[in-house]
């Protein structure tokens, strides 16, 4: 186990973390460019971004009329166009209409099927200075970063629950939890679980390739907001800073030979409405210049955090939220759409019939804590959790839950041959 923190002494936060941190939150000027690759940050040669801020710049939700929306549901295929009007104010009182659609459209490409799997966070150092995260470098929290020994344990744990899937996550540390880290996580997952996903801090291709053959098989970004002007206020320092370089991580993910990819914006940070549209649009765009690759899209929302009352998160309601998974559902059908245990067991059990195809189980965001919730075993040695989880259902609930809402839960649907 290791001990935290670069910022931090016995009086908490050091006078000249303090000083640095009040300067970065008053004086921009202080802050570096948030558009400029940093030194070994690679860059590709790729059109999307381009592309995607193009519609999200022009895009007045506004101008769209409840004609658009009539219209747009009439039509079999969902365009950028039709994708617009969906997503605007002037489809709210249409909910019900969308979510039939959408609910026949998901029916069509995945049957009754609900995919299962669970997170495991193996550390939750973090290097930058997200200010809405309890996990930034500036918050006084437990640290930790498991062990190999650690690791394989909690994986044991988790696979004897019968899960076949598992996403590993980590703080934003390449000090502390290295790509060659997560690499060696990795390998373990793989000996327990059939599919291998990560959520880590961006990387260049060759280390895409490398954790690829380490075993992964999806990675999951999340560009918080596609607004980059917002974005550099909320991403005061280190390298998630860097606007461009985040947005093409699912590029390089896939350049490095990756299956799949996930992204989303996290609704609540900017405007809803804009940020969905790009999210939408950065997949689509992603999707027709690698068909090969399985594309999926998450939801998450602003959730409450530790040690942080500094952001007020934006209303993105429940009926927002729907609205936008349907439009989402019906512009890209094929699409994987997850939702997660941040939201609550009413939305979750609702939306998996209309839109979303897959959802986490037996979640806990802390850090060593799956074998103490998973069999009310005592562990002292645990890291913080780094936002609260509104679902708490284990595997087992949730694998009869979704059977008796008539869905068949799939553990895993790919085969290595
Ligand atoms: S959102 Fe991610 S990168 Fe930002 S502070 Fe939290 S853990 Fe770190």
């Amino acid at each position: 186990m290791m001990e935290n923190n670069f910022l931090f002494d016995s009086e908490g936060l050091s006078e000249e973390a303090l000083k640095r941190k009040h300067k970065l939150e008053n004086d921009p000027s202080c802050r570096t460019d948030h558009m400029k690759y940093m030194d070994d940050q690679e860059q590709i040669k790729s059109d999307i971004l381009e592309k995607v801020m193009a519609e999200f710049d022009s895009y007045d939700y506004s101008a769209y009329t409840v004609l658009d929306v009539s219209r747009a549901l009439q039509k079999n295929t969902i365009g950028v166009e039709e994708f617009k009007a969906l997503l605007s104010p002037a489809a709210e009182p249409f909910l019900e209409q969308m979510a039939e659609k959408a609910r026949i459209e998901t029916r069509k490409h995945f049957g009754n099927t609900v995919y299962l799997f669970t997170p495991l966070y193996i550390a939750n150092y973090c290097e930058n200075y997200c200010v809405y995260c309890g996990f930034n470098c500036y918050n006084h929290i437990r640290r930790m970063k498991l062990s190999m020994e650690q690791i394989e344990h909690e994986m044991k744990v988790i696979a004897d629950s019968g899960m076949e899937e598992i996403l590993i996550l980590t703080g934003e540390s390449k000090i502390m939890s290295d790509v060659k880290y997560i690499g060696e996580a990795c390998k373990l997952a793989r000996k327990y679980f059939r599919m291998v996903g990560v959520e880590i801090y961006p990387v260049n291709v060759e280390d895409y390739k490398y954790l690829h053959e380490c075993g992964v098989d999806y990675v999951t970004v999340f560009q918080e907001t596609y607004d980059n002007v917002k974005y550099e206020t909320l991403h005061l320092a280190g390298h998630k800073r860097v606007w461009p370089y985040r947005f093409e991580a699912q590029e390089r993910a896939l350049m490095g030979g990756m299956r799949g990819i996930a992204g989303s914006a996290l609704l609540g940070l900017s405007d809803f409405r804009k940020d969905a549209l790009a999210t939408g649009l950065h997949m689509y765009y992603l999707q027709r210049k690698y068909p090969h690759a399985e594309i999926s899209l998450s939801c998450p929302r602003l959730r409450p955090i530790v040690n942080n009352d500094k952001i007020n998160h934006m209303d993105v309601g429940e009926r927002q939220l729907c609205q936008v998974l349907c439009a989402y559902r019906l512009f890209l059908p094929f699409a994987g759409i997850t939702v997660s245990s941040r939201e609550t067991k009413s939305f979750r059990d609702g939306i998996v019939k209309i839109a979303a195809t897959k959802i986490s189980a037996g979640v806990s965001t802390g850090i060593g804590d799956h074998e103490s919730k998973y069999t009310g075993k005592e562990n002292t040695e645990e890291g913080d959790e780094q936002f609260e989880i509104a679902d708490t259902r284990s595997f087992d609930t949730m694998y009869k839950d979704m059977s008796a809402e008539g869905l068949q839960p799939v553990l895993n649907d790919y085969l290595y041959v």
